[in-house]
């Protein structure tokens, strides 16, 4: 079931668009993530979600209803911020307690509905604590537990991890993830971080420019980009210019055509045609294995080692490629080495270049 659904909806400031008529739907118990670089709108599309902001134009409908003007007070959603706005006087216990305070819940209530949202986030031996007494990761947790203190029927998380530092915010993607999945509440987030989309979306939504570039799971997304700018903000690639024939080759800077996989979609000009293929699959090979289709002879560059995976760039002359692979698959790998970058046919993908500006 859908829950939630945007229709057309626009946000300007003055004569710019922050959010350029987005349509989009949600379905009910889902993670979606607005990912997109600085100012792409992310922020401000959340805020209409959460009555913060008012659209300019279009229709925000929750659960079969319209409410694109209901005051975010009587939406029934919650809501972290990146500053997570805690009330630093008050104590965990009381900082989750506040929602049902506000809602003039029965005490005994609130303190069994407290117990139980402190067991939930792990943080039960706290609860009496000041809330400047914890870690970045506890607070954290303090925060999500206050907004689904009073069960709401949409959480809406805004950049909620982007103090905290790498560790720390990998482990609370996963924890926030788990506890999103073992409630079933309809979650959206917004982050501009495309590792931390991967970790926890169902859908990605990335954003450019106010408008939605492409909507799909995380995967199909890193996998059948729609365009250079998705291609490039979701992983890393390799993007090159090239020009397509039409049956199945490609001529690559400098001249060297390959062969590549019938693309589903040909890009409508032939000039605005880049060929995307991941780090991992380009196959590195020694100098002496045969020349063949889609062997390409380079140079490593650059070596970035760190252990479990293993990262090589090759200069292919005209061009470099990146390759990921790791120290067992390809040992030896030193710099200054010739060596085959092979390009499976299957694994290249081609794309419509980004719009010039
Ligand atoms: P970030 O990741 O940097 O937070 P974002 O993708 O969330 O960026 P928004 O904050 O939604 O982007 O901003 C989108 C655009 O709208 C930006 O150009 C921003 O400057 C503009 N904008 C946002 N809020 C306002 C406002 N209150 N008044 C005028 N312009 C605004």
């Amino acid at each position: 079931m859908t829950h939630l659904t945007l229709q057309a909806v626009t946000k300007r400031f003055n004569a710019a668009y922050a959010v350029d008529s987005v349509d989009l739907s949600v379905p009910d118990g889902k993670l979606v993530c607005f990912l997109g670089p600085s100012g792409c709108g992310k922020t401000t599309l959340l805020r209409m979600i959460a009555g913060l902001e008012t659209p300019s134009s279009g229709s925000i409908n929750f659960a079969g209803r319209n409410i694109t003007h209901l005051p975010a007070n009587q939406r029934d959603f919650g809501m972290v911020f990146q500053s997570l706005a805690l009330f630093p006087h008050m104590t965990v216990a009381q900082n989750v307690a506040y929602p049902l305070k506000l809602r003039k819940t029965a005490k005994d209530a609130q303190a069994r509905r407290v117990a139980e949202l402190l067991e939930l986030i792990q943080l039960p031996h706290m609860a009496n604590r000041p809330v400047t007494q914890l870690s970045g990761g506890q607070r954290q947790r303090v925060a999500i537990a206050r907004a689904i203190a009073s069960q709401p029927k949409l959480l809406l998380l805004d950049e909620p991890l982007s103090a905290l530092d790498a560790k720390l915010r990998e482990a609370m993607q996963v924890e926030i993830r788990l506890l999103q999945q073992r409630l079933g509440i309809t979650t959206i987030m917004v982050t501009h971080d495309q590792r931390e989309a991967m970790t926890m979306a169902d859908e990605i939504v990335v954003m450019e420019k106010g408008r939605i570039a492409q909507v799909g799971k995380p995967l199909d997304i890193y996998r059948d980009p729609v365009s250079e700018f998705v291609a490039d903000f979701i992983g890393l690639g390799n993007i090159l210019p090239v020009t397509y024939d039409g049956a199945g080759a490609v001529s690559l800077p400098g001249g060297r055509r390959i062969a590549v996989a019938q693309p589903a979609r040909v890009p409508s000009s032939s000039s605005d045609i880049r060929l995307l293929i991941r780090p991992e699959d380009v196959c590195v090979k020694l100098a002496s294995d045969n020349a063949g289709q889609n062997r390409l002879a380079g140079t490593v560059t650059f070596i970035r080692d760190v252990g479990a995976s293993l990262e090589a760039t090759i200069d292919c002359t005209g061009f470099t490629l990146t390759a990921a692979t790791t120290p067992r698959e390809t040992p030896g790998l030193t710099l200054g080495m010739p060596v085959l970058a092979e390009l499976p046919p299957h694994a290249c993908k081609l794309i419509a270049a980004r719009a010039a500006h």
